[in-house]
């Protein structure tokens, strides 16, 4: 598999020099493979926002480098806009930054600037929209009369329509109810299986990155704890709870289960799995 991302010593400091001084992400070593789905989990403060926020050089590392296909994304300062079209960001709350007349319009804006044009352009929107779960009648409405999970939506396929090569998310489904979170959930799984894009999502819910996540970066203190993959992170719940994470909780149901002598397999993330493994014991116990 070919390394996409690769972070290098990577820091980064807040007010550095000013009695305000704050290390926010220190020294993370990593690299992220072309079409892996990566999640990014930590507490409150712990270096994720600002971490992610390098990645596509909103802000500059104050040490280390972010190499995107092997080279450093700040080598030309006056070129870091291209690297904004090629790692998208959505941010907590995307749906803040809608502004244009149209969801169309606003859906477009990124691909605009990014230099599409005509049918191409057509096409990035009209995709993204359905990427996004943006039905077709509301393209010519104005942005401010979607409802609040519809407006992240369209804020979401914005970024889609630039055809990133990555798509980073920050907490994306912060604020919505239960069904708002599964349906958004999907599409983003459906939008990673079907462009095969390298995607990275930050989230406290840990039910949610146990099912979509391959790989996993635990942060914890502006320190990356461990990267691997999904199932060996969930199998170290001493480890997450030290740092005040908790597996998801069909994973620790599983682990207690499997402590009282049941023959279970380790690393079960999902209620779906932990069905499967359990249908034909509980049949054993009832036969
Ligand atoms: P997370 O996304 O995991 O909540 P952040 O990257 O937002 O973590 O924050 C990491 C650390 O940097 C925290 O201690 C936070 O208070 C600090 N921090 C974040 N943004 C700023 C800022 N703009 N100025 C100063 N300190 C900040």
């Amino acid at each position: 598999m070919s390394c996409i991302l690769e972070l290098k010593n990577l820091g980064f400091t807040y007010g550095k020099d000013t009695p305000f001084e704050k290390r926010a992400v220190n020294n993370v070593n990593l690299k992220i493979n072309k079409g892996e789905f990566i999640g990014i989990i930590g507490h409150t403060g712990s270096g994720k926002s600002t971490l992610v926020q390098m990645l596509n050089g909103l802000i500059r590392p104050t040490d280390g480098q972010v190499l995107l296909d092997g080279s450093d994304i700040w080598k030309e300062p006056k070129k870091i806009r291209n690297v904004r079209f090629r790692v998208g960001m959505v941010f907590q709350y995307p749906e803040y930054q809608l502004f244009e007349e149209t969801v169309y319009k606003d859906i477009a804006f990124g691909a605009v600037n990014k230099g599409m044009t005509g049918d191409e352009l057509d096409k990035a929107v009209r995709k993204a929209a359905e990427f996004a779960g943006v039905k077709e009648s509301q393209l010519e409405k104005s942005p401010f009369d979607l409802s609040g999970g519809e407006k992240r939506r369209a804020a979401i396929a914005g970024v889609i329509a630039m055809e990133p090569d990555v798509l980073v998310l920050d907490e994306p489904t912060a604020g919505l109810d239960p069904m708002g979170r599964e349906i958004l959930l999907s599409q983003i799984v459906n939008y990673h299986k079907t462009r095969g894009n390298t995607v990275i999502l930050v989230s406290h819910t840990m039910e949610d990155i146990a099912r979509v996540a391959d790989k996993i970066i635990v942060m914890s203190k502006s320190e990356l704890v461990a990267f691997d993959e999904t199932k060996n992170i969930f199998a170290q719940g001493d480890m997450l709870s030290k740092i005040g994470l908790q597996v998801p909780q069909i994973t620790k149901i599983m682990q207690d289960l499997k402590q009282k002598g049941f023959d279970v397999p380790d690393g079960v993330l999902t209620v779906d799995e932990a069905l499967s493994v359990l249908s034909p014991l509980l049949k054993k116990e009832g036969a």
